[in-house]
């Protein structure tokens, strides 16, 4: 799924030098340098680590949607917006309750103090997030599952009122009067939040509306000029100490309470409790100044540098993990977090600094150098001619009546035992058979963080192929599909064992099996024809990709699949799509043609104006591709429509 926060960090650049710069002119100083380099490496810490959690997390959330929750906000009230307003109200009064806990109740204070740690007031502030606090929030948002909130409308919600709460982190936009400032959370308001003035501790929680502040009682108006910062400072531009000196600290109040109640009460009091005995220096605010470690020219000159690199790589892993080896994102976050520690320990000169700064440049390198061996970033850079056909296409006709057919067809989810696990999928099979007629299947497969049901909403395949096919939507594990195993793999077993059951149970034509899926599932609509030669007749995929990282290649140095047979294979894809890139689409499509024998370098046009077929491929081995204008990350509107009409003529051309 696409991340809007990594779509924001270029903004994010922007509008921070658009801050520097406005404040500059009016002869103020918002930003030090160590301390917002702080700030963002508390930020990107939490975002690459949320590349392995936000799935779970996203499904943790779809698992109570489809299985507890209580109401139905269907759209078929004739009430579409109803979703969004009340994933709108519910995330922000929800995220108050989060937020208010998290200053009162000492264990969730342990992972939110990171983002009050900074004593300075700017946008980079707002950046400085810590790591757990996806988890800690999580169980507050639940509610809105069981109120039957989608899971994507809640995805969208949440990260909008992330995103807005980006520009209330200034000091340069004043207090404003009026309605406005009754409604929603300004500057002013969340100024107070971040300060440690007496008088506007624990106040003004709200995110995108200040209204359950004034409600609950904790509204505070911005008067004398806030010091900003947690009561016992942090004194450290160490990240990693940011994101755990607050955990230890429990530890020691914990070793320090005499009483059994108290090492309990340690993690549910108050920050403001304490243990008897136990005393924590508190400066008071008159006597504070502002931690600082000065730093050379030089050093801010390669700490600057290598920091550009970093925000890079975050930017890329953020961007385009879903598409790159798993192994190749799992040690480029670590050779992130690396640069993120090391520079903390530069800025904090640690006796340990160059090492680590040693030890994650070489951890940099190993993962850009087991990117470039994995295929992932090779293009057929070749020129590809393009003839213009005259009359119809064979391959890719357009569908004769551009009106969709209203499907007769039953709808019911099954479940089938694979490799002892029980999985599931949706069946969507025609209301009639035809007497002595057998029939195609198709494997239709849902993208990450999704699930069958949710998926054939939103792509009702039978719209194309009507009664003339049985279709099957099946469960990943997780909301994922396994991509990587390469042998054994459990979701090729499970399409396998599907249209076994299948062919027992309907009059199935075993010559006409096809896989088509969106996403992670168009990877494993690939994936299951690299795996299993000669039992897919033809497959598509929608924003995929694939086939990778096999043990042996093609002279052309693409991955080989073991004993590779030629499959037919259309590739259809957004050219604005930033969740898997056009590229990825563009090798899929690149790679069957090889491996059936196409003419690489020749294509035709089709009925459909935006889609290209090789030529020279062998009869019923047709490859194509539809890279599709102004689509972005999810599956084109004609893309069942031109996908049967594909496997129909691939089926029925003969193979010599
Ligand atoms: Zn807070």
């Amino acid at each position: 799924m696409l991340n809007p926060i990594a779509l924001a960090v270029p903004f994010f650049f922007v509008l921070m030098g658009v801050e520097l710069l406005w404040a500059r002119r009016r002869g103020v100083r918002v930003y030090r340098f160590t301390d917002a380099v702080t700030d963002l490496s508390c930020g990107i810490a939490s975002q690459v680590i949320l590349i392995f959690w936000a799935a779970t997390q996203l499904a943790i959330y779809a698992w109570v949607y489809q299985h507890a929750r209580l109401v139905n906000l269907s759209p078929s009230w004739g009430a579409p917006w109803l979703p969004w307003v009340v994933a709108f109200v519910g995330v922000d009064f929800l995220y108050y309750w989060w937020h208010r806990l998290s200053h009162e109740v000492n264990v969730l204070w342990a992972a939110h103090v990171v983002h009050h740690q900074s004593e300075d007031y700017n946008l980079a502030v707002a950046l400085r997030q810590a790591v757990l606090t996806s988890w800690t929030s999580l169980p507050f948002y639940l509610p809105l599952a069981l109120l039957g909130v989608p899971t994507l409308v809640f995805a969208v919600i949440h990260a909008l009122s992330t995103l807005y709460q980006f520009w209330i982190h200034t000091q340069l936009v004043g207090k404003v009067r009026g309605p406005v400032d009754w409604v929603l959370n300004l500057p002013s308001h969340h100024r107070v939040h971040h300060a440690i003035n007496t008088q506007y501790l624990d106040k003004n929680y709200g995110a995108t509306l200040v209204v359950w502040d004034r409600l609950f009682g904790t509204y505070e108006e911005e008067i004398e000029a806030p010091v900003y910062g947690i009561t016992k400072p942090l004194a450290s531009f160490d990240p990693m100490w940011a994101q755990i000196h607050y955990w230890l600290e429990m530890g020691a109040m914990m070793r320090a309470a005499q009483r059994p109640i108290d090492k309990l009460r340690v993690w549910f009091a108050s920050p403001a409790w304490k243990p008897e005995g136990y005393v924590v220096d508190t400066p008071p605010i008159a006597d504070r100044t502002k931690y600082d470690r000065p730093i050379t020219r030089k050093l801010a000159v390669y700490v600057g540098l290598q920091y550009t690199g970093v925000i890079a790589a975050t930017f890329a892993l953020l961007q385009w993990h879903h598409a790159l080896p798993r192994t190749v994102v799992a040690i480029g976050v670590l050779a992130v977090l690396g640069a993120l520690i090391a520079i903390g320990a530069l800025l904090e000169r640690r006796t340990w600094a160059v090492r680590a700064e040693l030890g994650r440049i070489a951890l940099g390198g190993l993962a850009v150098s087991l990117l470039l061996s994995s295929g992932a970033c090779r293009r057929d850079r070749r020129p590809v001619s393009v003839h213009t056909l005259d009359g119809e296409s064979t391959i890719l006709p357009k569908r004769q009546s551009s009106v969709l057919t209203t499907p007769k067809t039953r709808t019911s989810m099954q479940t089938i035992d694979v490799d002892g696990k029980t999985r599931r999928y949706l069946l969507v099979e025609p209301s009639a058979f035809v007497p002595a007629k057998k029939y195609p299947v198709v494997l239709v497969m849902h993208g990450d963080g999704g699930e069958a049901s949710g998926f054939h909403q939103g792509y009702s395949f039978e719209r194309a192929s009507g009664d003339d096919a049985i279709l099957a939507y099946p469960d990943g594990l997780g909301f994922t599909w396994d991509l990587e195993t390469l042998s054994d793999n459990r979701d090729v077993k499970l399409a396998e064992a599907i249209f076994d059951e299948l062919a027992k149970r309907f009059p199935v034509d075993r010559s006409r099996l096809f896989a088509t899926g969106y996403s992670s599932g168009g990877f494993l609509a690939n994936v299951i024809a690299c795996q299993r030669n000669g039992l897919l007749r033809a497959i598509a995929s929608n924003a995929g990709g694939a086939p990778y990282k096999q043990a042996q290649t093609w002279p052309n140095g693409y991955a080989k699949c073991p004993g590779q047979a030629p499959t037919a294979m259309l590739a259809l894809h957004g050219e604005d799509d930033y969740g898997v890139t056009l590229s990825s689409g563009r090798f899929s499509a690149e790679y069957w043609a090889y491996v059936n024998g196409c003419k690489t370098d020749e294509m035709e046009t089709t009925g459909y104006d935006l889609c290209r077929v090789y030529r020279g491929c062998p009869a019923g081995k047709a490859v194509g591709f539809c890279p599709v204008p102004g689509l972005g990350h999810w599956v084109w509107d004609h893309a069942a429509e031109a996908t049967w009409s594909f496997f129909q003529t691939q089926s029925s051309a003969v193979t010599p």
